[in-house]
């Protein structure tokens, strides 16, 4: 029956070589299997090296450098040497740069989306679309560069004179994870740039040769040597991190990723009193109240759900439908979801590749046996597709869902939408807030007074009313609660990478 129900596709779009699975690249110059440091592409000192697979197939894509304390350090020293040099250009200088880095991921987008859905399994046409949201984050942030202005300020004193300036914090360590390989960095090199920061990126071990394609660009948008480096490690991960964090010329970190990560790094932080920008986990609310339009709803639920499998950090995870509603939402948005079709990244008319790794299927899987023992009920999907290749997942639909399911707690980042009925405002409320973490929150109401007051009550740092998408370089990114601090993107995502230098002239 499900086999009928949702479509899987078989067919593979690209060619086998003799060691490697290799998308058709236009310029395979962008496939770097070393790092960028200092202007030049290098091996770990160790020549270690770790392996990257195809979240597809399981079947190797190629090798980076294992990089390790000492590595790492080397390129905080490169970025701390450039930082001098890169600081004294004008905020217009900057901002050519960063619009040239811009234009040539434009002129590139087709081979760093393929770059995006060999390594990350997405659909070649999510791929696409998260190019030109990642490249907006350049464009954006050339705008703000030159735009970064201090104040002038009445003194209390008539003898002095005040004034602010905006200047760099210095080195950035940056960190993100392989969800979105391409639009995590350049939320984070963009302001930093533009801010007149150099920056050692730790690209995640998943997804390098995005990371290691943005970089090839930025050398060739003339990017000063140094300005720009991109670190890699697998084992070594943690090693790199406590590196970052304990260097005394790194001045900042921002990282995006798990909560616990978040906790370590800011522990490890401490003895040098970082600078700090924290995007973690979510665990999004989307309710549907019974004025709201189910239609819509059901489109913007199954946006917010289903967008990158499931696996991004503002990903509705609990979806509360109130009573009245609850039947007629639970069959539209099950039959929605089983027009979907799952399959390989590079195929013709998938909606959905795989997930990223054996840990997340197990993650989904324990999330989706857990509700099914506690009386939830299955109407689509529950079950891995070994057929299709390694860590693919049917997208599914828990109804019945209760409190005491995993699900209600904890972030499952995978293609199951848990639908749990509810009978009250004030109840639903109280539920939406019971987590930890505040990133996103979302719901669906025609009434204008209960829009207002529960675009107030919820406890997120970004509420979507009567949509399932928010994510947007115009607009402030972020949580509160255990999702972390600090915000990117919009006019406030430079502020992140700037110190606010107050000069005081006396004696006037
Ligand atoms: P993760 O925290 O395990 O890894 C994220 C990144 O941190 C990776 O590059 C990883 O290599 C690195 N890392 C892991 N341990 C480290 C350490 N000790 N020192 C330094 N770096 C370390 O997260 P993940 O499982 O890869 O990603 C999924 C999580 O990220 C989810 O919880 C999701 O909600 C969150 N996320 C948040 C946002 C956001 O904007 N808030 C966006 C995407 C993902």
């Amino acid at each position: 029956l499900r086999a009928r129900t949702t479509q899987y596709i078989f067919t593979r779009t690209y060619a086998m070589s003799a060691s490697h699975t290799i998308p058709k690249l236009n310029d395979p110059s962008l496939f770097k299997e070393q790092c960028y440091v200092g202007g030049s592409w290098i091996d770990a000192k160790s020549k270690e090296k770790f392996e990257v697979h195809d979240p597809a197939t399981g079947k190797l894509i190629g090798t980076c450098p294992e990089f390790n304390k000492e590595d790492t350090e080397r390129a905080i020293q490169t970025a701390a040497d450039a930082w001098p040099g890169f600081r004294k250009l004008t905020g217009r200088e900057r901002a050519r740069m960063l619009r040239e880095w811009f234009q040539l991921m434009q002129d590139n987008a087709d081979d760093i989306a393929a770059l995006i859905t060999w390594e990350n399994g997405k659909p070649l046409s999510d791929s696409k679309g998260e190019v030109q949201y990642a490249a907006s984050f350049f464009e954006w942030f050339s705008e703000e560069a030159p735009r970064s202005y201090g104040e002038t300020i009445e003194s209390s004193f008539s003898f002095n004179r005040v004034f602010t300036r905006k200047e760099p914090v210095g080195v950035c360590g940056l960190i993100t994870p392989w969800n979105y390989p391409a639009a995590m960095i350049t939320r984070k090199i963009g302001p930093a740039l533009a801010a007149g920061c150099t920056v050692v990126a730790k690209s995640p071990g998943e997804t390098p040769f995005t990371a290691n394609a943005l970089a090839e660009l930025a050398h060739r948008a003339g990017i000063p040597k140094g300005v720009v480096n991109f670190v890699t490690a697998m084992k070594n991960t943690a090693e790199v991190g406590s590196t970052l964090t304990a260097s005394p010329t790194v001045r900042k970190i921002s990282f995006t990723g798990s909560t616990p990560v978040g906790k370590l790094l800011m522990k490890q932080s401490s003895d040098t009193l970082k600078k700090l920008s924290f995007e973690l986990g979510g665990n999004a609310p989307f309710i549907v109240f019974d004025d709201a339009d189910v239609d819509a709803a059901v489109t913007g639920a199954i946006a917010s759900k289903f967008r990158s499998g499931g696996q991004t950090c503002v990903c509705a995870n609990r979806i509360y439908v109130q009573k009245g509603i609850y039947d007629s939402f639970a069959q539209k948005f099950t039959e929605k979801v089983k027009a979907f079709k799952v399959g390989p990244g590079f195929s013709e008319g998938i909606t959905h590749g795989p997930l990223i790794h054996e840990r997340a299927i197990g993650k989904v899987e324990d999330h989706v046996r857990d509700a099914e023992s506690k009386g939830a009920k299955i109407t689509t999907g529950g079950q891995k597709l070994p057929d299709l290749g390694v860590n693919f997942y049917q997208p599914t639909v828990l109804t019945g869902m209760t409190t005491d399911m995993k699900i209600a707690s904890e972030e499952t980042f995978g293609p199951v939408a848990a639908l749990f009925p509810f009978s009250t405002e004030a109840e639903v409320v109280k539920m939406a807030n019971s987590v930890e973490v505040g990133l996103a929150g979302y719901f669906f109401s025609r009434d204008i007074h209960r829009i207002y007051r529960v675009a107030e009550a919820l406890e997120f740092g970004m509420v979507g009313v009567n949509t399932g998408l928010i994510s947007d370089v115009a607009a402030p990114f972020g949580g509160v609660k255990f999702s972390g601090f600090g915000r990117e993107g919009s006019l406030h995502g430079i502020a992140e990478y700037q110190i606010l230098k107050t000069v005081t002239m006396g004696g006037m």
